[in-house]
């Protein structure tokens, strides 16, 4: 049986009968099996999913409703909540939390018909972009296991590229769904702020963060955009807005679109691989009938530094609440005055995350606020109306989207600066609020690149029409596993 196909192959197959849920379900658990020792994507694996895969058979068996998605295995970051199962964040604070309830993007999955096939590994807390700071161990890219698969989202990147399962769902705060997708050669959809409910997402830069799916194709991702989208009144930063079917009209091409290939993403600091292979899309475009310009985003320069400032100020307020009274690992109270006992319980915190908490907690501080948080707040602002500026004049923006190609396990793990400038390319979707997507573009020496295009707000239709033009013109091999 072929695990590499996509959703939209998957339903057809299951809708003609060629194969069964509980078959197809068993073959990627066997696949589960196989690979995880090399890969690592999975903190969680669901030990009822053969048992949801029969049900659904069942239901298809006796023409009862199943939804669009007829038991497709999804793979879900372990910082969404599924109920019953662990949501661990890759931190020994949550090792053993398990979540009362589902995400309202679990639920709207469910009710489609999803089965979730387990929870995926990621930075502690979201917070990187290897996978390497996981309290669980790093993650392994498919393409080369010496090799970092990106992050945060690096698990389910990694699920998918590998055939772990059809599709996943990761959080981009700041690029933690583009970077590992494009590291792993799979489709990563940063939203609209507002179009995806956060709800059940276990915050770390709330102001930022949108969940997005990770998929084999552009196609597969406007399908599970179509079901994870819209309003919910659990999460009052949703957007009320008319339902769009984000896979019709996807063959609509970019002729005459323009297209802004922003200056300060695609020059200096490139790889030349990817600056390469960067080029090659932007002919390409032009050749699909794009009119592509050079554009200027001189705010580009400040976009790291603001991104960390209030990153790690949201961050620092976020996870206060993990004090490990309310839920947490075996450790008591018990002969502690408070501050010992927090000062004991986050040691538990890894390297990477005491450090933000240190920064998050001196940011927002008397006397520094205005210096640090309040001042990226306006720079955010002016960031945020330059991008808006530049939607005058074109349909989109390109860039690649990470300035290097994958890198060694280890390679930078001891250089958290040299890490965060590598989210230069993505964070400005997340400081603006605009969509953003990673379509796999070329193979270099074995090993994946990028290119991202960005939209103006709510323009994910387009986005993904111009996104799927781009990808109609490569011919990627899978997985060498
Ligand atoms: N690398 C960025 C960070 O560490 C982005 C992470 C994310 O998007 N969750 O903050």
């Amino acid at each position: 049986m072929n695990l590499a196909i996509s959703a939209v192959q998957y339903v057809e197959e299951i809708k003609n009968g060629n194969i069964s849920v509980e078959e197809f379900v068993t073959k990627t658990l066997e696949r589960i099996e196989n690979v995880e020792k090399n890969l690592h994507a999975y903190i969680s694996v669901n030990k009822n999913a053969l048992e949801e895969a029969k049900q659904i058979d069942k239901k298809i068996k006796s023409k009862e409703k199943v939804g669009s998605l007829l038991g497709m295995p999804i793979s879900i970051k372990d910082n969404i909540c599924v109920k019953g199962m662990k949501t661990t964040c890759a931190s020994k604070l949550l090792e053993d939390f398990v979540a009362p309830y589902d995400a309202t993007t679990i639920s709207r999955l469910k009710s489609e018909g999803a089965i979730v096939m387990g929870k995926t590994n990621l930075d502690e807390f979201a917070m990187g972009l290897t996978t390497e700071f996981s309290y669980f161990g790093p993650s392994r890219n498919p393409w080369n296991t010496s090799y970092v698969p990106g992050g945060s989202s690096g698990g389910s990147a990694v699920s998918v590229s590998a055939n772990e399962c059809i599709a996943s769902l990761g959080s981009d705060t700041g690029g933690s769904v583009r970077n590992p997708a494009s590291f792993c050669s799979v489709v990563g959809l940063k939203p609209t702020y507002g179009l995806v409910s956060r709800y059940g997402l276990v915050s770390y830069a709330n102001s930022m963060e949108q969940i997005g799916p990770i998929t084999k194709t552009v196609e597969d991702t406007a399908f599970l955009l179509n079901t994870i989208s819209g309003f919910d009144p659990f999460d009052n930063t949703t957007i009320e807005s008319e339902r769009i079917d984000y896979r019709k009209n996807l063959d609509a091409g970019v002729e005459g679109k323009r297209i802004g290939v922003v200056s300060e993403m695609t020059g200096e600091g490139l790889d030349s691989a990817v600056a390469k292979a960067s080029r090659r899309a932007i002919s390409k475009f032009q050749e699909l009938g794009a009119e592509c310009t050079e554009i200027s985003l001189d705010f580009v320069k400040y976009a790291v530094a603001t991104y960390y400032v209030i990153a790690v100020t949201e961050a620092g307020s976020n996870l206060a609440r993990y004090d490990n009274i309310r839920y947490g690992f075996d450790f008591d109270v018990e002969g502690y005055e408070f501050n010992a006992y927090i000062k004991k319980v986050r040691k538990n915190f890894g390297p990477e995350l005491t450090r933000r908490m240190i920064l998050g907690a001196f940011t927002p501080s008397a006397g520094y606020a205005g210096k640090y948080f309040l001042k990226a707040l306006n720079v955010k602002n002016k960031i945020r109306s330059q991008v808006k500026q530049a939607f005058k004049k074109v349909d989109f923006l390109i860039a690649p989207t990470v300035p290097v190609l994958p890198f060694k396990l280890g390679e930078k793990i001891d250089d958290p600066l040299a890490l965060y400038l590598l989210d230069i390319n993505t964070i400005i979707a997340n400081l603006s609020g605009i969509p953003a997507i990673s379509v796999p573009y070329e193979i270099v020496n074995g090993l994946p690149v990028g290119i991202q295009l960005f939209a103006d707000s709510m323009q994910e239709r387009a986005l993904l029409q111009a996104a799927y033009a781009i990808e109609q013109t490569t011919n990627l091999p899978g997985v060498p596993m």
